[in-house]
């Protein structure tokens, strides 16, 4: 990739944090009180701006993740942190420093927190956009609860989704059917799933159905599928292009990227939050994550 000469701002930050997600915002909270010098990096969007409903986040009943990300930057403002609302796009490891380019210029600091998060490969179907995040859901954890006593569909493209279909039966709802999305299944797991009497299809799924509540699924060769939710999961794409010139050790498949329980990763000073780590990914994890580098941080600047 060409790269052109960036203007070098000359100020030396104690930390950059690159995403403001829960993970970033509470590492800028705990950062921004001790005094040091911060730099957040804040691109709106991201995988909490989607979800419309959190209801798993301590000491807030239900909260929508626009509503948590407001709340977030505006304690974050409070504590004097500076913020750019500009995409980062390189990182480098300098002497005794990072340096972060972003429109343009370079930005300087000692410590640097990736919590850019990822993004959802949504499905193609048709329709989706008017159900997602409401009847139409990519995360057992964060939305397995909203399927309570409705009639489910499991849509996996994998044999996970066997296991998905079976844990959602024991957790959430009796009306479970398992949609092999363009595959087929084994006869030793459609036996499983007929054991378990959870029903099973195969097909290529192309619409949904239904005007304001979901009414079913439409496949390709015309077949209607009943259901008022939906779980589907297609996977996600790690934010993390600005880091791909960087040495950092990754999980066995190389993609996760590796951390100490503080969250740095194998490049001393390079902490990394939240989706882009190994491990599960939920806003009260990331925030918690945000807080412990921030801390480990802390403990190094002033050589606690
Ligand atoms: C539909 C949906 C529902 C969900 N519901 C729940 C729930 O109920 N409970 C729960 O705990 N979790 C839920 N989650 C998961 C939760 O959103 C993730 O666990 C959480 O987003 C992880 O936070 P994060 O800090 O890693 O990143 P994110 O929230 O993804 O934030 C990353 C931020 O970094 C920014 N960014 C990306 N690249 C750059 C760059 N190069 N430069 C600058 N900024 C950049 C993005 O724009 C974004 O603002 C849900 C997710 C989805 C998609």
């Amino acid at each position: 990739m060409e790269r052109t000469e960036a203007i070098d701002t000359g100020e030396l930050f104690d930390c950059i944090v690159i995403g403001a997600g829960p993970g970033g915002l509470q590492a800028c909270i705990h950062l921004g009180r001790y005094n040091f010098r911060v730099l957040l990096f804040h691109r709106p969007g991201g995988r909490t701006h989607h979800a419309k409903h959190i209801e798993n986040y301590l000491g807030l009943r239900a909260v929508s993740g626009p509503d948590l990300l407001e709340m977030g930057l505006v304690q974050v403002k409070s504590f004097g942190v500076t913020i750019e609302s500009v995409k980062v796009e390189r990182v480098e490891v300098g002497e005794g420093h990072f340096a972060v380019m972003a429109a343009g210029k370079t930005f300087r600091s000692r410590f640097v927190i990736a919590s850019s998060g990822a993004r959802e490969s949504i499905a193609p179907f048709k329709n989706l956009p008017r159900f997602f995040g409401i009847s139409y859901f990519t995360c057992l954890i964060c939305d397995g609860y909203r399927t309570t006593g409705k009639k489910l569909l499991v849509i996996d493209r994998t044999i996970n989704g066997v296991r998905i279909s079976i844990g959602m039966k024991q957790m959430f709802t009796k009306d479970v059917t398992f949609l092999a999305q363009g595959f087929s299944l084994s006869p030793q797991y459609a036996a499983l799933l007929d054991e378990e009497g959870i029903g099973r299809v195969e097909g290529r799924p192309e619409e949904l159905l239904g005007e304001k509540t979901l009414e079913g699924v439409r496949l390709a060769d015309g077949r209607v599928i009943p259901c008022e939710v939906i779980l589907g999961w297609g996977g996600i794409s790690l934010n993390d292009e600005y880091l791909e010139d960087l040495p950092l050790e990754r999980d066995t498949e190389g993609f996760k990227i590796v951390t100490k329980s503080s969250g740095e990763s194998s490049i001393p000073g390079l902490f990394v939050l939240g989706a882009l780590r190994q491990g599960h990914s939920q806003a009260i994890i990331s925030a918690g994550q945000g807080a412990e580098a921030a801390i480990e941080i802390s403990t190094r600047i002033v050589e606690l």
